[in-house]
């Protein structure tokens, strides 16, 4: 019997697994894909937008070249404090069901076997279901909906659809190297500054403005996608004008939504954000509506990773304490 098993090895889940190791608590982390997986798909050479502060367990431990780290940087650090702590975690296992049995006391189903425990964490983050449009054409497989690299774009006619950084990310650097990149974009999203609203950041901005005068780079203000063909992609602007475009890749990129089915079979509750669904939770415990479930990160409403990382410094004593 573990006293918390911990759902997902995200920044969320190696917090958590971290301060209920120097805790001494029994527990156990199961990822169903590699440690720091949402990490891992960023694109390749990414400079992430957070300070170092934000992103590390231990003030001091994240040494980056530059002022802020990569995507190869930040990955590695996640994946060396895992080793170089012997943090109990299980990758390449996915959690398909979790049951209270009583209070205190859960069971856990993965694909590799059952798990009990007094306590259970979700750290599953929000990237389980890439947002699609549902237009014709948009299963052809130029189509992708995460955005890795520019180098098989080079001279390409590049689409990329989307209106906050990461489509603001993907259209700079296709531009910068070599594509001739197109960013669909409603005009509201490219005029928003507001960075609470997910907009474009500035400093992705500022460039992309730049790109546009050197004309590597077009803004489209659209309406919406009428149809991905083979060869072609055929949109509605703004004023409702049917224009279509040679095309050789479309990146749709217009966010991510987390899987709830295991919180609500459950009897976890949830409610409609400015984020889309979360879990219902107390703000001071992050414990939901099940006594014993637990939630952190990306899913919950403190998204970013300086909020996966210090929720569970601030929730796993109050567990503990309950626990012994
Ligand atoms: C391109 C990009 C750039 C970003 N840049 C920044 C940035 O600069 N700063 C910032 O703060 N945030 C940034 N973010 C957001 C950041 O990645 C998330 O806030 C962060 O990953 C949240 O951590 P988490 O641990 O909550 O979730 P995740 O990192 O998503 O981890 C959740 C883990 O749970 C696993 N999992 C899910 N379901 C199961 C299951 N059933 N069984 C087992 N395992 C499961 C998943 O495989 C995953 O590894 C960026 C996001 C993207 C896409």
């Amino acid at each position: 019997m573990f006293d918390l098993l911990i759902i997902g090895a995200g920044p969320a889940g190696i917090s958590a697994a971290w301060e209920a190791q120097k805790l001494g608590l029994e527990y156990l982390v199961i990822e169903k894909k590699l440690i720091g997986n949402t990490i891992y798909n960023y694109p390749v050479g990414l400079a992430v937008f957070s300070t170092v502060n934000e992103l590390e367990f231990n003030e001091g431990d994240l040494r980056p070249a530059r002022e802020k780290p990569t995507r190869e940087e930040l990955l590695s650090y996640y994946v060396r404090f895992v080793l170089e702590n012997n943090l109990n975690v299980q990758t390449e296992e996915e959690v398909l069901n979790v049951e209270k049995l009583a209070e205190n006391h859960f069971r856990i189903t993965s694909d590799q076997g059952v798990y009990e425990s007094k306590a259970v964490l979700f750290a599953i983050g929000a990237m389980e279901y890439l947002r699609k449009l549902n237009v014709p054409g948009e299963n052809l497989p130029k189509v992708h909906h995460l955005f890795r690299e520019t180098y098989p774009y080079v001279k390409k006619n590049a689409m990329v659809i989307g209106g906050g950084n990461s489509a603001g990310e993907a259209a700079l650097f296709l531009a910068q190297e070599g594509a001739n990149a197109i960013l669909a974009i409603f005009r509201a999203d490219w005029e928003n500054n507001d960075p609470k609203q997910g907009c474009i950041k500035y400093w992705v901005k500022q460039p992309l403005e730049e790109e546009l005068s050197k004309e590597c780079l077009n803004v489209y203000f659209l309406k919406r996608v009428v149809e991905i063909r083979e060869n072609e992609i055929v949109l509605e602007n703004e004023d409702g004008r049917i224009e279509t475009f040679p095309n050789d890749v479309v990146f749709i990129l217009i966010g991510a939504d987390a899987e709830l089915g295991l919180l609500k079979n459950l009897g976890v509750e949830t409610h409609k954000s400015k984020y889309g669904e979360v879990p219902v939770y107390d703000e001071e415990t992050f414990e939901t509506n099940i006594a014993g479930v637990y939630v952190a990160g990306h899913f919950t409403e403190a998204r970013h990773i300086a909020g996966a990382i210090n929720v569970p410094k601030k929730i796993i004593p109050k567990i503990a304490e309950k626990l012994i």
